[in-house]
This record gives C-alpha cells, sequence and structure tokens, in this order.
C-alpha cells in the first residue's frame, strides 16, 4: 500500500469534531456529522457517548463509515450525549494510539475529549508533567490538556478546564464529554472554526450540536445558531446553555486557509461563506493578473470556486478541463512494479476535446512544493494546451503551519526558497501569479486583522516552544495526578491497520 500523500500536495487539517446533547440518537447524529467532516481528517475516528452512566467509546484507523458502517458499531453507542472525532495527521502519528476522542477516567470524573488543532507549548508541558509524576499514554498534544485537568484544584469541572486551557498556548477547538454535560470551547485567538447548531427532536424539544463546519449541520437538517467565540466554552446541560469567558480576550487569529483550502465551500465559517470568499478570491486574481486567454480551467475540486469567480471577472469562459476521479480512496495497491508510477493521473485526466490549441488558465488554490503542479501543468500541455498560465487564489506559502494543520517543513516549501519567476519555470508554464496577501484579506472581508496569515509571512502570532511532542509516551504505575486513559492495547499486540474499541 502507498500513501497518496505525493499526488495530494496540499496542507490537510488535523481534525474535525462533532458534538450532540440531547437527541436519543446522539451516536448516530454524530456518525453523519463526522461523515460530513471527512474532509478535515480520514486516518482515524471515534465516538463516545453517554447513557447518564457509563461512557462508550469506539475508535479505529480508517474513514469514517468504514468504521461505523461495520456492523453493530453504532448499536453499542447508546446515549442521548455525544462526541465524535475524524483525524488526520503527519506519519509518525498515524496509530490507534493517538486516534480521538480520548476517554479518561480520573479525579473529576469520566471525561472524554476531542480536540481540532495543535498546542504550541505542548512539549514543554509535557516534560513538566513527566517530571512531576504524570504518566503519558499518548503522543498526542492533546494529552497534555488531559493532565493538566486532573491536576487542577478547581471544584467543577468548567473551572479545571479553564484552569487547563489557560496554561496552554495555540489552537484548540475543543469538544469534552462528561455523564451529563457537554462543552465546547475555543482558544482566546479562535485559529479554529466551531460552530453551534440546533435540531428539533422527536419528542419536540431543541437537541443542542456542535461542529469544526456548518455543512455537518446542513446534513441533519439542523439550523445554525452561532459560531462558538474565541476564548468562550459553552457548558451544555440540562438546565441549558451557559457561556463562560475562560480565558482574557486576545487579536483573534481565525486560520484564513480554511477559506482557501481546509473548508467545504458549503460551510459558513468565522461567519461568512466558504464560496463566496473563495469567488471572490478569484476575481480578485483575475483583477491582478489579467491574461489572454481562451479558457479558465479549475484544478479540481478545491480549485473550482476560485476558477468560477477568475472566469466571471474575466469574462474568459470556465471549462471543466480536467476530471477528478473522487474513488481513490486514502492508499491504493499498485498493481505491479512494471506499471506503477502513474502519479498524479491516478487523481486528475484532462478533457483533449476541451483543451486541444486553447490557450489555458489553470486555477489552483495553492502550491505547497510543486511536484504535482508542475505535473498537471504537463498534462494540460500534453493535452494539447497552446499556453498555460498559472493562477493561485492565496499568496506563496513560504512558511509551515503550528496552529493544527500537516505542512512540510520550510525546506519542503518551493515558495521558501524561490520567487515566482523561479516557480513557473519550475512548472514549466507560460506565466504565474499569486494572489497578493492585501487581495486576500480583501476576499475574507478582514478589515481588522482577524485572520492569521502565518504561513504566507512567517510572523506567528504565539511563541514556538519546542513543539514536537512525539516519542516520549511513558509507561508505568499510575501515581500523583496521573490519569487512566482509554486506549489501545500494548504495542506489541497492536494490529497494524484496524482496531476497534467499544
Ligand atoms: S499558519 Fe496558515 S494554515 Fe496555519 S492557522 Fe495560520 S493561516 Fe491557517
Amino acid at each position: 500500500m502507498n500513501s497518496l500523500a505525493h499526488i495530494d500536495d496540499h496542507f490537510h487539517d488535523h481534525c474535525g469534531v462533532f458534538g450532540v446533547f440531547g437527541h436519543p440518537e446522539a451516536a448516530n447524529l454524530a456518525y453523519l456529522g463526522l461523515y460530513a467532516l471527512q474532509h478535515r481528517g480520514q486516518e482515524s475516528a471515534g465516538i463516545v457517548s453517554t447513557d447518564g452512566n457509563e461512557l462508550h467509546l469506539h475508535r479505529a484507523m480508517g474513514e469514517v463509515d468504514e468504521i461505523f458502517q461495520q456492523p453493530g458499531v453504532l448499536a453499542k453507542l447508546p446515549g442521548s450525549l455525544a462526541i465524535g472525532h475524524t483525524r488526520y495527521s503527519t506519519a509518525g502519528d498515524k496509530a490507534l494510539l493517538n486516534a480521538q476522542p480520548i476517554l479518561i477516567d480520573c479525579n473529576k470524573g469520566k471525561v472524554a475529549l476531542g480536540h481540532n488543532g495543535n498546542l504550541t507549548n505542548a512539549a514543554e508541558w509535557r516534560r513538566k508533567l513527566e517530571h512531576r509524576g504524570s504518566i503519558f499514554q499518548t503522543n498526542s498534544d492533546t494529552e497534555v490538556i488531559v493532565h493538566l485537568l486532573a491536576r487542577s484544584q478547581a471544584r467543577n469541572l468548567s473551572g479545571a478546564l479553564g484552569d487547563a486551557l489557560n496554561q496552554v498556548e495555540g489552537a484548540y477547538s475543543l469538544l469534552v464529554l462528561t455523564q451529563d454535560e457537554l462543552y465546547a470551547v475555543r482558544d482566546p485567538r479562535g485559529f479554529r472554526p466551531l460552530v453551534l447548531g440546533k435540531l428539533a427532536t422527536p419528542g419536540g424539544f431543541a437537541a443542542w450540536l456542535v461542529a469544526s463546519e456548518t455543512c455537518a449541520f446542513d446534513l441533519l437538517n439542523a439550523q445554525y445558531v452561532r459560531e462558538i467565540e474565541p476564548g468562550e466554552m459553552l457548558r451544555i446541560s440540562k438546565s441549558g446553555i451557559e457561556s463562560i469567558r475562560f480565558a482574557p480576550e486576545k487579536q483573534h487569529q481565525q486560520c484564513i486557509f480554511e477559506h482557501v483550502y481546509f473548508s467545504r465551500p458549503d460551510s459558513i465559517i468565522f461567519g461568512r461563506s466558504v464560496n463566496e470568499s473563495r469567488e471572490m478570491l478569484g476575481r480578485l486574481l483575475a483583477r491582478e493578473h489579467p491574461v489572454e486567454a481562451d479558457i479558465v480551467v479549475p484544478v479540481p475540486d478545491s480549485g473550482v470556486p476560485a476558477a468560477v469567480g477568475y472566469a466571471l471577472e474575466s469574462k474568459i469562459p470556465f471549462r471543466m478541463g480536467l476530471i477528478r476521479n473522487h474513488y481513490i480512496g486514502r492508499t491504493f495497491i499498485e498493481p505491479s512494479q512494471a506499471i506503477r508510477n502513474f502519479g498524479v493521473k491516478l487523481k486528475l485526466n484532462p478533457i483533449r476535446g476541451l483543451i486541444e490549441g486553447q490557450r489555458v488558465i489553470l486555477v489552483d488554490d495553492s502550491i505547497v512544493r510543486g511536484t504535482t503542479s508542475r505535473k498537471i501543468v504537463r498534462m494540460v500541455r500534453d493535452a494539447g494546451a497552446k499556453e498555460v498560465h498559472v493562477r493561485i487564489s492565496c499568496p506563496p506559502t513560504i512558511s509551515p503551519c503550528y496552529y493544527g494543520v500537516d505542512t512540510p517543513t520550510r525546506e519542503e516549501l518551493i515558495a521558501s526558497f524561490n520567487t515566482p519567476e523561479e516557480i513557473c519555470k519550475f512548472l514549466g508554464a507560460d506565466s504565474l501569479g499569486y494572489l497578493s496577501l492585501p487581495a486576500l484579506k480583501q476576499a475574507v472581508a478582514d478589515t481588522e486583522g482577524r485572520f492569521c496569515t502565518s504561513c504566507y509571512t512567517g510572523v506567528y502570532p504565539t511563541d514556538l516552544v519546542q513543539l514536537e511532542v512525539r516519542g516520549s509516551a511513558s509507561n508505568g504505575k499510575a501515581g500523583g495526578a496521573s490519569v487512566t486513559i482509554e486506549n489501545e492495547p500494548a504495542a506489541a499486540e497492536r494490529p497494524v491497520a484496524v482496531e476497534r474499541e467499544s
């Protein structure tokens, strides 16, 4: 089996989260919610539900449907409260060990957590906590929150959670489930999205839903209520919803790349339609980088809305000159050594009849390493294009992300060390135009500097303190503030691909 990463040269979001409070089929709703959020993470998924007594967990490696379509799995997740999580990770972390939600049994009772984001001071905290006797059982930064929660002297969970979160830095959109409460929390800078929704139940009451993106509500015919504010903790219980400010105000740093690429175009993110933003990116790109050409062709799927915007603005016809194969999964089995190296052709195929003899404007959302873009330009030329003009709907990506996105190192980012002219030459294109940073901000109506743009500027809004947290999961007897985490079997008995817990 080979990873398809080499033909999907994009940044990847780490996770999606979905929570349900007050619906008799909470786990089923969580499953559907995760299904709608599958694009945010494809390596593992999990759901924890509660019937008011026990917390029930099922997690496995794989995509949401292959995990939860297994006979009897959802039936083992009873109750009217649930949280779900779908995860993408970097290579070293692909293990059930780090799948979420994490389920713990600590001095605050049984608690489950699902986290989208990355803590930038997790490694530092991990060292400190291990020094004080904490025993970590995963490689994930989320476990730092768990240990800080267990050590808090606060009398209730919202206080303990606030204590823990005020000690960590970075990005977190977090769901926390107890036997009778659901918490939804967003970090004070609001890097990653988190939204509140409402669904009519069979009994006529409203069930509360929380999700990374509003597209998950659309699937369930639920109503989008509002964003969870940066620095806000929602405590959802039988008494209703309580909004708690757990941290001082900070300059907001909402991830602008959610609008460029991560989020689904049918979602409302940070109060704004993603599709609208992407069309505007295309329109502004056409204004900044006009060129005489015959057709505008998107790199599907993510390049489509910006290409529509470019075509509308330039009045050059839009054509679906590249067709994407949607049926390749995360991995594929190479049939034989002799016919390997299909490369990008596994995913994209040109329509020669549309492209032949045409001057083509090829619109994509980003260039990361440049290797895939180069193959696509070659593919379009081989299909008979007279000229290929590449247009990118964001500025050059020059720096990695530390806030919940899987990115290559700075050395691997082609724009980090090359000018647009050099990149154009590398791609084999006739011209290359990137959207400017001011235009990107204009497209998302960012007049107050509410968005993070660090991967385009290299300037970060937080300290980046020793980010690596991998490889130091320890074993040993519990003691001090250590917590018990329901987790996978010991390494020696760990199956390679799919594991399940219920
Ligand atoms: S660095 Fe880039 S990808 Fe990461 S949060 Fe900021 S804008 Fe988003």
